[in-house]
């Protein structure tokens, strides 16, 4: 069979401004796909509303483009999938691997999963959270970076998709949306290594082609935590777009010391294309 044309994408949640940590995956994902001759594509992560900040939508996207990472394609958004998503519900629902848990904590075994007498499937039960029934076994990926990733022995078999305040789970979302735009290769932060198990999971019992992963060491702060706003990242400067690039890059390890003074972003990604390669995994 034609091998698929290869489609990435960088899908930031609007939960505070693009910082150093974001422009180095979005960086990562950008280059990788040109340099596999792919679409590029942009997804606003924003099904979290509590979690979301007026404005960063918005200057997420224009901070994009100060540096020169431009999407062809339409951006999504995913507020306006939630039909989407909940037909995906309604699917498990009905073939009986999806079920609302109302189990107190003593209806449920070690794992934390549900004994079968309290799940329901009936919409009395909505409110709840409601649960998927994952496969366990097969849950092992290649990731371009880190290699073999091997499951936990102990692996969860059942998560949440759709939350008891009414809201998407990342988990749902970002699967259904993946598969929903073909994409074919995901270049993100490590941070999400071990969420990909999961992530495999759905995609097994959606019975779906699981994408391929390769897993950047997002950027620490002194302190060894993740650069995020939570750590105390700051918005980047656009008028600073020419070194942010090239700090990014230097994360990624990516030499650029060919790339003669630069006038522009769009100069520096096109340079910086020529060389380009993964990242080194994280050192342990
Ligand atoms: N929206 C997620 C985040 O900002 C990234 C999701 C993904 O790349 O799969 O952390």
């Amino acid at each position: 069979p034609p091998v698929a044309r290869y489609r990435g994408r960088f899908a930031p949640s609007p939960t505070g401004p693009l910082h150093l940590g974001s422009l180095t995956t979005a960086l990562a994902s950008y280059l990788d796909a040109l340099h596999h001759q792919g679409d590029w594509l942009l997804r606003l992560e924003d099904i979290d509303p509590p979690r979301e900040v007026e404005g960063a939508a918005l200057g997420i996207l224009d901070c994009l483009a100060a540096h020169g990472l431009e999407s062809s394609h339409t951006t999504v958004w995913q507020h306006n999938n939630w039909d989407r998503y909940r037909a995906v519900c309604r699917e498990l629902l009905n073939t009986g691997h999806a079920f609302y848990c109302q189990c107190p904590r003593r209806q449920q075994d070690s794992l934390g999963r549900c004994i079968s007498d309290c799940k329901r499937r009936d919409l009395a039960a909505q409110g709840n959270n409601l649960r998927v029934t994952l496969p366990t076994t097969n849950l092992d990926f290649v990731d371009r970076i880190n290699g073999a990733i091997t499951a936990p022995k102990r692996t969860f078999d059942n998560a949440i998709i759709w939350r008891r305040d009414d809201l998407p789970a990342y988990l749902l979302a970002v699967v259904v949306d993946d598969i929903h735009a073909n994409i074919t290769d995901i270049v993100r932060g490590d941070d999400l290594l071990h969420e990909t198990h999961r992530q495999v999971a759905l995609y097994h019992l959606l019975d779906q082609t699981v994408p391929s992963y390769a897993h950047i060491p997002v950027v620490l702060t002194n302190e060894g935590k993740k650069l995020s706003k939570q750590t105390g990242a700051e918005g980047l400067d656009n008028t600073l777009a020419l070194s942010n690039l090239q700090r990014a890059m230097e994360h990624l390890r990516l030499d650029t010391s060919s790339c003669k003074t630069p006038s522009c972003p769009a100069a520096l990604l096109e340079c910086a294309l020529q060389n380009w390669h993964l990242p080194p995994p994280r050192l342990q």
